[in-house]
Formats: C-alpha cells, sequence, structure tokens
C-alpha cells in the first residue's frame, strides 16, 4: 500500500469522476470516468460562484440534467460536500494525513479548488443570501466556457462577470454586465418567439394540418392493433371451446391462454399508449400557443423574478461574450423561433402591408 501510494498510485477506490482500471502490466490504476467526470467538473463550477448553498448547488446539478447515480439522481448534500473538499480532483490524494502527489490525471484546476474553499466560508454567511442573483448560473461565458455569476457593487448594483474558473488569463471577457441591461438584452429573445392573437390562430391551424398526415399514418397503425387484438380475442375464445370440447387438455389450454393473455395486454398498451401521445400533443401546442400569446408585452411588464422564470422556459445554453448575449431555444420554441418571420408566411390581419 506504502509503495503504492510512494508511486502516486492512489492505494484505494476511485472516487466518483473516476475508475480503477488495470493497465498492460496488471496494475490497477485510476483513470477518469468519461461519464460521471463532467458532473465533478460542473459542481466544482456552480458552488465556486460563492452565492449558492450546498443544497442549491445540488439541485441546479440535477435541474442541469447532471445525473449523481441511477438509483439517486439528486447527490446528498453531505456527499457533494466531501467531493468538493476533496482534493483528489486536482491530481492529489491524501495518504495517512499526508497529501501525496498522484498521477491520475486533474478533473479541475488548483485555483477552481481554492475558490471553492473560500465559497464554504463564505456559504450561509448573510452578505451571500441577502441578494439574489437571478441570472446567476445562467449564463455560460463565451469565450472560456466558465459560470457568468453575479456580484454586488456599491451594496445595491447587481453585476454579472465570468467566473474566469480556468484563470484570467484564460478568458478575454473581461467586462461586468449590469443585470438589467441583461434582462433588457434578453428581451429580443422573448420577442422573437411572441404571437398574437390572430397569428396564434393561424399557427394552430398550420400544425392541425401538419399534424392531419401523421394522424392519418397513426389511425392505420391504431386500426391495425384494434384488428390484432380482436384476433386474440378470438383465438382466446376458440381455444377455451376447445377445451370445453375436451379436444385440448386443461395444461395445453393454460399454456396457450397465458400466451394469448400476455399479447392481448402488450397491444392493448401499445393503443393506450397511442391515444394518450395524441391527446398530449395538442395540450402542449394549445399551452405553448397560450404563453407565447403576446409573451414580449407580458414580459415587459413583469417583475424581474417572472422575467428570469419566462427566460429559463425559453432558453437553454446562454452565453455572454463581450457584448453579446446569445441563446438558444428549448424545444417547441425553437421550432417557432426557425420560422424567423411569421408575418411573411401569415399576414397579419391589421397589417397595413
Ligand atoms: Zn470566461
Amino acid at each position: 500500500m506504502r509503495e503504492r501510494a510512494a508511486e502516486g498510485l492512489f492505494p484505494n477506490r476511485a472516487p466518483y469522476g473516476y475508475k480503477n482500471v488495470r493497465n498492460e502490466r496488471g496494475k490497477s490504476v485510476i483513470e477518469v470516468n468519461k461519464e460521471t467526470a463532467p458532473f465533478i467538473i460542473r459542481a466544482f463550477e456552480i458552488y465556486s460562484s460563492g452565492n449558492i448553498s450546498i443544497k442549491d448547488t445540488a439541485k441546479q446539478l440535477l435541474d442541469e440534467g447532471y445525473s449523481y447515480r441511477p438509483y439517486s439522481p439528486r447527490i446528498t448534500p453531505g456527499a457533494l460536500e466531501d467531493m468538493l473538499k476533496n482534493p483528489f480532483y486536482t491530481g492529489v490524494f491524501r495518504y495517512n494525513g499526508e497529501i501525496m502527489q498522484g498521477v491520475h490525471v486533474p478533473l479541475i484546476s488548483n485555483t477552481l479548488f481554492q475558490k471553492v474553499q473560500k465559497a464554504f466560508k463564505k456559504d450561509g454567511k448573510p452578505l451571500y443570501t441577502k441578494h439574489k442573483f437571478l441570472l446567476g448560473n445562467f449564463f455560460t461565458c463565451g469565450d472560456c466556457g466558465c459560470s457568468v455569476v453575479g456580484e454586488i457593487k456599491k451594496e445595491k448594483y447587481i453585476y454579472y462577470h465570468c467566473t474566469w474558473a480556468y484563470g484570467k488569463d484564460k478568458c478575454s471577457n473581461r467586462k461586468y454586465h449590469n443585470e438589467s441591461e441583461l434582462l433588457k438584452k434578453l428581451g429580443d429573445a422573448v420577442k422573437a418567439v411572441e404571437i398574437n392573437e390572430d397569428l396564434k390562430r393561424s399557427i394552430c391551424d398550420a400544425i392541425i394540418d401538419l399534424n392531419k398526415q401523421e394522424q392519418n399514418f397513426q389511425t392505420e397503425n391504431l386500426q391495425r392493433l384494434n384488428m390484432q387484438a380482436e384476433k386474440i380475442r378470438k383465438e382466446i375464445h376458440a381455444i377455451y371451446q376447445d377445451k370445453l370440447e375436451g379436444l385440448i387438455s386443461k395444461e395445453q389450454w393454460q399454456e396457450e391462454n397465458d400466451i394469448r393473455q400476455q399479447r392481448l395486454i402488450a397491444v392493448k398498451t401499445r393503443i393506450e399508449a397511442f391515444d394518450n401521445t395524441n391527446n398530449m400533443f395538442m395540450e402542449d401546442v394549445n399551452l405553448t400557443l397560450e404563453l407565447l400569446n403576446d409573451l414580449h408585452s407580458k414580459y415587459l411588464q413583469a417583475s424581474d423574478e417572472t422575467k428570469v422564470e419566462i427566460l429559463k422556459t425559453l432558453l437553454s445554453n446562454c452565453t455572454l461574450n463581450g457584448e453579446n448575449v446569445s441563446w438558444t431555444y428549448k424545444k417547441p420554441f425553437s421550432y417557432i423561433a426557425e420560422t424567423a418571420d411569421f408575418e411573411k408566411i401569415y399576414p397579419r390581419c391589421d397589417s397595413n402591408a
């Protein structure tokens, strides 16, 4: 054990983010686990902002789609804290109370690790919980890819900037962005998917039209499934008759009957699934169009909290690059945005053109 440690080989089980594998010489070494390593990196990034609690970090990881383990997708605060305090991720390891240089690949930089240790000292202190950074971790830096975090200036102005977690020299984005300016810029993203009442109706009709083809296909499938179900029912009836007439034994009937009952359940499940998807699809369409109706006016009148809620519903992958704010739309809003200029396709009734 001691020998292994002296060689920079961690003598125990690999921590989350790594895996134990045997090398060519049959020696157990530690390799980056490509599936779990992104979780570690993101956890350090989020918590390094210094204005988020351990519990909220755990929640945010899950919200962003980082699943801890299949049976417990959300990491417990205790496990997360241990993780964030483990220097192993910077390429070293603890052995018998000593810190030793490892040969494993580091997942995070020393700078980021130190930042996280500082954040632990801040966690829970009123200074950092008093102000809510609505756009905290909403953007990533368009240059170095780190999170963008909020900071309070002169005790009242909220500014956002890159965490520079890989070092300030690695990033050209030095600008501090004012929160209200950012919300104003993001208003463009809302405007691009806004629709009015007329447009809402036209889109709804268009979607119903497009959906009709799909529906015809589905109807055919559904008919086929119903026919299959009917055929199985007839077979079940027929073999029951055979049993009554003594043409087959009770055991034979049991076996044949079981097979068909199972098939029937499978077919019925598929029939139900068809009904559900169709209803859900149209419900989604209606809800989405309702949301987008006059959304920009709603956005302009909304509180900053609601503005951010709207933005989080519509957008993902928001980045800040110099003066520029960019974003991608979540589905189904991306479809609306892709049809860049609706007015050309569906002229508004009140249009002067
Ligand atoms: Zn950056």
